[in-house]
């Protein structure tokens, strides 16, 4: 945990995962928080736009206090960030049915979060229906080796309706609560660093990605690093998608303009120049050459993907068989593992054995689904597929394999033009003269729009015209007319770029 010691540190917010079995009511909880709790005048209409948001509570102090939440889909990506090694949640809620008890999802929740290390607070929920039943819910946490408060045991635990809200002001209080005795604490004067939770590519925008600061203060104008990729922040922008020009931890953040896109769950630091950002990474690089560190090698590992897969096939042959195929499959990338086999009917025990991983595939050659286990799947969202013909296994497993090698995307300046002269501007549209100097121009591109090296916007090209004649394109070394729609107003000398995001 962040505990720091220093003049400048001051309190710092707490970051949220809420964590437990399917359908207990993680998302119904996380909805309920985000509508109830971001107060916002700015954000009337606006929807979140990144995996993270952050809400503003008053305190049994009355202080308004801000409590972070990484809004995620089950806790798959709080597994990849702890098998990356970045803590980025300060404390978990897990969530229980006050309807269903502990479940198996609940166990592996709680595995993660006890490896985690971080503490961790009991919501049991779905206090509103007539079937549930607080005590019997704390009794079957309890048989779980779950000891809640006043049941055995010090861990705190607050009764909600995530649906109708009642009791989950008391869980932000308790979120406080525990905050505060974490004693955790940030230093502002700092660079930032902190955590990739999402990456994406954007058509429009380019490669962007959300990141949670955990220490610093992160401004525009700086560089941010996260292991190969990298990317100024002039594009920042706050989980509901506003400009901002400064950041402090715990924010949920988006940074756009990466050029690479970066691994969910690596951590990020901060530099003051892109200079200093590429010497740091040039060192890195010279370093890790010279010595092939633990640290390299668990670098490669990590650009590769393992597939979980359960097999039961009719007979102990055909695992071999299979397993054969998957020799055949397995790449520096992608790694198709058996992690349960045998032969038989798919069972719920089976499907079960793929714990809460939802990227396990579960195989079946020559034998039948039971209903039950067919139901389970469904519900934990998990892929069943039976074959009688190897080679149609084989063939599906390859395109598997193929979607889910992990790929990286470069942006590359695939074409630049230079604004000679503007013309009147209305609205967002301005008509511009321009000269192409590399590539091809076609209407309805997108382009960044450049001024002294540093991207100041992005425009899409409506209309070209050469010799006062529309065309759909304009080539290398010509001039052109043209209507570009862009909230920036362009002048003369700013450079127009077509960037193309090229798989590598
Ligand atoms: P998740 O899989 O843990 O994210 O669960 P969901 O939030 O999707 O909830 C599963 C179902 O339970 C949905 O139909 C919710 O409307 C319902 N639900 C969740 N919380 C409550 C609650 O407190 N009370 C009631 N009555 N229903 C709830």
């Amino acid at each position: 945990m962040n505990k720091q010691t220093g003049n400048n540190t001051v309190e710092r917010s707490p970051v949220i995962v809420i964590m437990g079995h399917i359908d207990h009511g993680k998302s119904t909880l996380l909805d309920h928080i985000r509508k109830t709790n971001i107060v916002d005048k700015e954000a009337g209409g606006i929807t979140q736009k990144i995996s993270a948001y952050e809400v503003k509570h008053e305190g049994k102090d009355g202080k308004i206090h801000r409590i972070t939440f990484l809004d995620t889909p089950g806790h798959e990506a709080f597994q990849t960030m702890r098998i990356r090694g970045a803590d980025v949640a300060d404390i978990a809620v897990l969530v229980v049915s006050a309807e269903d008890g502990v479940k198996p999802q609940t166990l592996e929740a709680l595995k993660s979060i006890l490896k985690a290390e971080i503490p961790y607070i009991v919501a049991i929920n779905k206090v509103d229906k007539p079937g549930a039943d607080i005590e019997r819910t704390k009794q079957s946490l309890a048989e779980n080796e779950i000891y809640v408060e006043g049941y055995g045991g010090s861990i705190p635990w607050v009764a909600i309706s995530a649906k109708t809200g009642q009791g989950v002001p008391e869980l932000l209080d308790m979120m406080l609560l525990v905050a505060e005795m974490e004693e955790l604490q940030g230093n502002p004067k700092t660079s930032a660093s902190g955590v990739i939770v999402e990456a994406n590519t954007d058509p429009k925008k380019g490669v962007a990605a959300t990141l949670i600061i955990k220490e610093g203060t992160l401004k525009t104008g700086m560089t941010v690093v996260a292991e190969e990729s990298m990317a100024p922040t002039r594009i920042m922008e706050d989980f509901m998608g506003r400009k901002i020009k400064e950041a402090t931890f715990s924010s949920p953040i988006q940074i756009i303009g990466w050029n690479f896109m970066p691994k969910v769950g690596a951590k990020f630091i901060s530099f003051d120049s892109k200079k200093e950002a590429e010497a740091y990474m040039e060192e890195k690089r010279s370093s890790q050459k010279k010595s092939p560190s633990k640290d390299t090698i668990q670098e490669t590992n990590e650009e590769s993907v393992t597939i979980p897969i359960i097999l039961k096939t009719d007979a102990q042959g055909t695992i071999e068989a299979i397993e054969h195929e998957l020799k055949k499959l397995t790449t520096e990338k992608v790694i198709p593992k058996i992690i349960h086999s045998g032969t038989g009917t798919i069972t719920e025990a089976d499907v079960k054995s793929a714990g809460s991983n939802t990227k396990t595939l579960i195989i079946g050659f020559n034998v039948k689904v039971d209903s039950q286990a067919k139901d389970v799947a469904e519900r934990m969202l998990l892929e069943v597929k039976t074959f009688d013909i190897i080679y149609k296994l084989g063939e599906w497993l390859a395109e598997v394999c193929k979607e889910r090698t992990p790929k990286k995307f470069v942006e590359e300046v695939t074409g630049r033009a230079k604004v000679l002269k503007t013309f009147s501007r209305t609205k967002d549209k301005q008509v511009i003269g321009g000269r192409v100097e590399m590539g091809t121009f076609t209407v309805g591109m997108d382009v960044r729009i450049i001024r002294r090296e540093a991207m100041i916007g992005m425009g899409k090209i409506k209309e070209l015209q050469q010799q006062k004649n529309k065309t759909g394109k304009v080539e290398e070394g010509s001039e052109f007319g043209c209507l570009i729609q862009s909230p920036i107003e362009t002048a003369p000398g700013d450079k127009l770029e077509l960037i193309s995001l090229i798989e590598k």
